[in-house]
């Protein structure tokens, strides 16, 4: 039960932290426990037909087990410092982007090979976009698919199986310091090593908490994003969608001087439920493969609410407004932008008269009932904007599917090891609350693994 590395969650984070470790310390003795199933056994009941929505499940196959938030996902890696995290601010700029290309590598030796690298370099649209006062944000962006992704993570873990202790099912419960290291407490046993890696993620934000209070780390949180998931016919962006893949374009609002900004464009993608902590928000994705594309792109419109002093519970905020939309919808609520604008409820006859099929079924509803008025009025405004680079987005049958919330770890205190105040605890990931992306995830996994092995 003596480990020299224990990794606490098998993420992305995780993932290339042991990756990396057997690559330049196949002596090391390691351990990953991840709270979820292995990833053979990470299947969501919901089938829309005799289980049509979230029953808890004690652990969530969507958000954990063996590749993390990410594994059923879009598998976008964005190599950039402009969003995703900010991991240049502890590392610097240089050394980050060289390991999201060293991630990306990976990615296509265990089975990315042949999947596209989009770049924004050179892009006419970036003066298009800032002839209407929107920001496009530079980023190259592998899109791995959620097929492709799936696969890329069954060979990690084949690679990785016979020399890394994997322990699924497994929650960690405590984290103490003792002498010479850590101890890891599980349900049934106890297990200890001289340097230890959490990654635990958005789901395991509220245990790092807990964590950081026991072991007085301290840590800041002030930030969610709110907004909702636009889905409209996948022509009216196929301009951008096609040279870019996704676009992350920044507005700032006339009316309030808010920020708006496109998030997670999925073109000919299908738009998701999340279940975070219980309560259901919006996601999307796509896949590589043709046949399971649709006909439509979907992207989320975001507004960052920061909050200062006294009040401190930015995700309980986000919470609250999505489990408004849960109360009122019985789950996400979709509601045609046409009728947003004129203060109608959407019915489920005008959502199917529409021009467009939704890829998601939700509840067709109000989101003004919902959503603040000023992260409602930078939204309108945004989709106004975006109108005049891709014709069609403020259309009457763009789909609005609400909420969509991004939730933020508080940014744990860590050097630029990522290592806290604690010497050989390094917290990483999203559960850091440094990183918010895949490649920014996965190279920090990377980063403590190298200081890790030339210690
Ligand atoms: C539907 C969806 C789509 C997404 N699409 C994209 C995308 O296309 N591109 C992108 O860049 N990002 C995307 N993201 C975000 C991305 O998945 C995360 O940024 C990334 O997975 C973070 O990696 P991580 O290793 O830090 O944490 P996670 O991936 O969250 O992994 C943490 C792991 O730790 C485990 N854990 C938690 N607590 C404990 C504990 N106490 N003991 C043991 N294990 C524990 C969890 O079960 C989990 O498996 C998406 C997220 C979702 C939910």
């Amino acid at each position: 039960m003596k480990y020299d590395i224990i990794i606490i969650g098998a993420g992305p984070g995780g993932i290339f932290s042991a990756y990396e470790l057997v690559q330049k310390r196949p002596d090391l003795k390691v351990a990953v426990f991840e709270a979820g199933h292995s990833l053979a056994k990470r299947h969501c009941p919901i089938d829309g037909e005799k289980i049509k929505s979230c029953i808890g499940c004690q652990s969530c196959s969507i958000m954990s087990g063996f590749g993390g938030a990410g594994a059923f996902s879009d598998g976008k890696y964005n190599i950039t410092n402009d969003f995703g995290g900010t991991l240049y601010e502890y590392i610097g700029k240089e050394r980050a982007l060289n390991l999201m290309k060293y991630v990306d590598e990976i990615n296509m030796r265990y089975g990315g090979e042949g999947t596209k690298l989009y770049s924004t370099s050179g892009t006419r649209f970036k003066k298009e976009c800032i002839k209407h006062d929107l920001h496009l944000l530079d980023a190259s962006v592998r899109h791995l698919g959620t097929d492709i992704n799936y696969v890329v993570l069954e060979n990690l873990y084949a690679y990785l199986q016979d020399k890394v202790d994997f322990y699924f099912d497994t929650p960690v419960e405590t984290v103490a310091i003792i002498d010479g290291g850590y101890e890891v407490k599980c349900q049934d046993a106890s297990y200890t090593c001289e340097k230890c890696i959490i990654s635990v993620g958005r789901s395991g934000s509220k245990w790092m908490e807990r964590v950081c209070k026991e072991l007085e780390i301290p840590t800041k949180s002030n930030r969610v994003d709110i907004g909702v998931r636009v889905e409209l016919p996948a022509d009216v962006f196929s301009h951008l969608t096609d040279e870019l893949y996704e676009s992350k374009i920044v507005y700032r609002t006339q009316k309030y001087q808010d920020k708006v900004r496109t998030f997670c464009m999925n073109p000919k993608g299908a738009v998701v439920n999340e279940n975070t902590n219980g309560i259901i928000t919006v996601n999307g994705h796509s896949y590589e493969d043709p046949e399971k594309q649709t006909n439509n792109t979907n992207f989320a419109l975001l507004v960052a609410k920061h909050f200062s002093e006294p009040f401190k519970d930015s995700n309980g905020y986000g919470e609250s407004i999505a489990r408004l939309s849960n109360m009122l919808g019985g789950g996400v609520i979709v509601q045609r932008f046409g009728d947003l604008i004129r203060g109608k409820r959407s019915t489920p006859d005008r959502i199917e008269e529409a021009f467009i099929t939704p890829t998601l079924k939700a509840t067709p509803g109000d989101l003004s009932l919902v959503l603040p008025k000023r992260i409602l009025d930078g939204i309108i405004e945004m989709i106004y904007a975006l109108d005049k680079v891709a014709p069609g987005t403020a259309n009457d049958d763009t789909l609005l599917y609400g909420v969509e919330v991004k939730f933020y770890n508080m940014e744990v205190e860590v050097n630029d090891k990522l290592e806290c105040c604690y010497d050989g605890l390094y917290i990483i990931g999203d559960g850091s609350g440094i990183t918010h992306s895949l490649s920014h995830a996965s190279a920090s996994g990377v980063h403590v693994a190298r200081d890790i092995a030339e210690k």
